[in-house]
């Protein structure tokens, strides 16, 4: 294992924990986020923890079901999360992120029947997205944000151009990530707008665990950690938090060439 002090110049000066691992594959960098997740419920039984969905954290939620049922790792006291949520969807809709998460991971269904998972409310009004982030609020904030980033450099569904300052909102989705999801809905249309995280709900989080992995998202992972911190990357926003952890497996690695990263 190589590892290199972060450079001054592309270390964020809020943070006083950033580190970009590069794991040599997808299955060791998934093997790193589920022992980081199962680390924490042993130390913080507790713990409200926001997931992610996507292509991204698949592997991660099935290992995840596997440690649960093995009693490698424990959620019965967990409070679980997740970031964004199509405008109009139920939490057991096909399609559906909520849907998504529980069929790759059970366990989290059993946490959703027993109240413990707080769906993103899909209908999106003013009230139960207000509900939605006091739930949050009394439980002290998510201990641990799980986030993908899309291939123009979303986190969530803040697309380019979304405000910094912004709670859970409803918005509308970009093209390229109505096209990443089309598989998804054929061949029904994909959905024109989300419920979503805000940037500084995510930000509010007191840990960040950031995965990208292939070739197909190099040039968003080197905006978010070489770029401007701005709007026109709205992942690069997790350089102003203070806990950050990048996973990344070579390719997703590929485009870097001025930040200071750990191989292993
Ligand atoms: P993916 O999506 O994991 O399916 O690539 C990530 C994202 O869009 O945030």
């Amino acid at each position: 294992m190589r590892t290199v002090a972060p450079k001054p110049m592309t270390a964020p000066a809020a943070s006083s924990r950033f580190l970009v691992r590069v794991l040599p594959s997808v299955e060791s960098a998934t093997q790193v986020a589920l022992g980081e997740l199962c680390d924490l419920v042993a130390a913080e039984p507790r713990a409200l923890v926001s997931f992610a969905t996507g292509g991204t954290f698949t592997a991660m939620l099935q290992a995840l079901d596997r440690a649960v049922s093995a009693g490698r790792c424990r959620l019965d006291q967990v409070h679980a999360t997740h970031l964004d949520e199509y405008l109009g969807f139920a939490p057991v809709q096909h399609g559906g992120m909520v849907h998504e998460l529980c069929t790759a991971c059970p366990s989290l269904r059993v946490l959703l029947q027993r109240g413990q998972f707080l769906p993103v409310p899909g209908e999106g009004t003013a009230a139960a997205i207000a509900r939605h982030e006091a739930q949050l609020r009394e439980l002290g904030g998510p201990r641990l944000q799980f986030l993908g980033i899309g291939r123009n450099g979303h986190v969530a569904f803040n697309e380019p151009g979304a405000r910094f300052d912004a709670g859970f909102h409803v918005t509308d989705l970009a093209e390229t990530t109505r096209k990443d999801a089309a598989q998804r809905f054929a061949p029904a249309p994909v959905p024109f707008r989300a419920v979503t995280a805000g940037i500084a709900s995510i930000l509010a989080a007191k840990r960040l665990i950031l995965c990208a992995y292939g070739a197909g998202k190099a040039p968003a992972v080197k905006a978010m950690l070489e770029g401007p911190i701005g709007s026109d990357c709205p992942a690069s926003a997790i350089r102003t938090h203070r806990d950050v952890l990048v996973l990344l497996d070579p390719a997703a690695a590929s485009g870097l060439t001025n930040t200071a990263v750990q191989h292993g």
